[in-house]
């Protein structure tokens, strides 16, 4: 979202308020700043309740030093301070503790955000930040020396991460990307597994442009229904920067809508969604690199109307250790999920056919290696429904792992329910 019309207290109060509802922060942690053109640092106030900020309480600290508002600013104004004085191409500072970072930071393990696709990207380099007593001077030293030497984000010893950026968007999708590396290797621990390393990526295309005539009301409906599956998607915690796409078919005549490339997870809109028309692109928008492959689902697939795929933390944690994600465990599971076949990322990367290959109306879901869960419907909410259900299962499994030996459904429960629910066979 444009965001330069936004007084930095609102974009402040905004992004505090996101971070406390995850539970990425708590009612006295976390602090956030943005500096402006003037030279003006805005900043939370210190110990003050996070979850019930106003605009009101943002502080201004001028560039002579000066505090300006209601409060006292942050206790962590030194380390934002410096940061700035140190980093001119940096406008934005926020400081959180999420559960998982703080985890990591407490075992001095540094998540690895190349497990995954755009992780790494999004991050920038990350490092982590010698302690120091929380608010000191010292504690602004060694974090701003950290930026000092080209560090996008940094861990902090026994506290939490401190993330830059040129926009406080910027800084708050490295944290939240960081974020879902650290819980999916923390999920992924379960196993007691090796995680296997992310190779390749899917190649850039280019497509010729296409300006498109009258939009029909039903293109209108299912650009509304995208977006709003990605809201949802968003505030169910499955989805975040650089990890998703959603797409929908407009008709039988390789005519299809599908999110840009690297869209924003908390505000794309229905008009933001790229049209893909004979294997062009609406005009002046950049579909998802996995447009080939949505392409020949929807051209080969027929009874696949809707194509979801995303990284939730759970899943995420068998994609990357090559662990099955054994449906035949709940029956509401076996039902939307059926078997799941998984297929590498190598194969996946290299091949727009490889998804078609594995993909029926038996097996509507597909785990890729390191890459995510790929769910197919003949609407969206059907997809969107086996995407919830595919997390909604591995967070099952690995909470029953760590409490004793899971009892799957037997064969013959499994057949009485293809029976009972009429279900496609293989
Ligand atoms: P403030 O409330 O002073 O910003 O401090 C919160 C915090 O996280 C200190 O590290
Ligand atoms: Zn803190």
């Amino acid at each position: 979202m444009a965001l330069q019309y936004t007084h930095p207290r609102n974009i402040l109060v905004q992004t505090l308020k996101t971070l406390y509802d995850y539970g990425m922060t708590t009612t006295s942690g976390g602090n956030l700043s943005i500096k402006d053109e003037d030279g003006n640092i805005w900043i939370t106030p210190g110990g003050i309740d996070k979850g019930s900020l106003r605009p009101e309480d943002i502080v201004r600290v001028a560039p002579d030093g000066t505090v300006h508002g209601l409060h006292k600013p942050s206790s962590e104004l030194p380390f934002h301070k410096s940061v700035y004085q140190l980093r001119d191409d940096v406008k934005a500072v926020l400081h959180a503790h999420s559960p998982a970072l703080v985890a990591f930071s407490l075992t001095r393990r540094m998540p690895d955000p190349t497990l995954i696709p755009s992780a790494a990207r999004i991050c920038g380099k990350v490092a982590f930040a010698k302690y120091e007593i929380p608010g000191s001077e010292a504690l602004g030293n060694i974090i701003a020396q950290e930026f000092a030497k080209g560090n996008d984000s940094v861990i902090m010893e026994n506290h939490g991460a401190v993330m830059a950026g040129k926009t406080i968007t910027e800084a708050f999708a490295r944290f939240e990307a960081l974020d879902y590396v650290a819980r999916i290797q923390i999920n992924a621990a379960s196993f007691g597994g090796s995680i296997q390393p992310l190779e390749g990526k899917l190649p850039k295309c280019s497509y010729p442009e296409f300006i498109p005539d009258v939009v029909s009301a039903a293109e209108c409906e299912l650009r509304d229904e995208l977006a709003n599956f990605r809201a949802r998607a968003y505030h169910q915690r499955l989805l975040f920067s650089g990890s998703a796409f959603l797409s929908a078919r407009l008709s039988d005549k390789d005519d299809f809508l599908i999110t840009p490339s690297n869209f924003d997870p908390m505000y794309l809109d229905a008009p933001g969604i790229v049209r893909m028309r004979m294997g062009m692109r609406e005009a002046g928008k950049t579909p998802s690199t996995a447009t080939p492959i949505c392409r020949n689902i929807f051209n080969k697939c027929p009874w696949v109307n809707s194509i979801l795929m995303m990284r939730p933390p759970y899943i995420m944690a068998f994609a990357v250790t090559n662990n099955k994600i054994d449906s035949r465990t709940i029956p509401e599971s076996y039902i939307m999920m059926r078997d799941v076949p998984i297929l590498s990322s190598k194969e996946y990367f290299s091949d727009p056919d490889a998804v078609v290959k594995v993909l029926s109306p038996a097996n509507p879901v597909v785990l890729i290696e390191n890459c995510g869960v790929l769910t197919t419907g003949k609407t969206i909410l059907e997809a969107f429904d086996r995407l919830e259900v595919s997390e909604f299962t591995a967070k099952c499994i690995i909470m029953a792992s760590r409490l004793g030996e899971l009892s799957p459904i037997n064969d013959q429960q499994v057949s009485d329910i293809i029976e009972a629910f009429k279900l496609p066979i293989a």
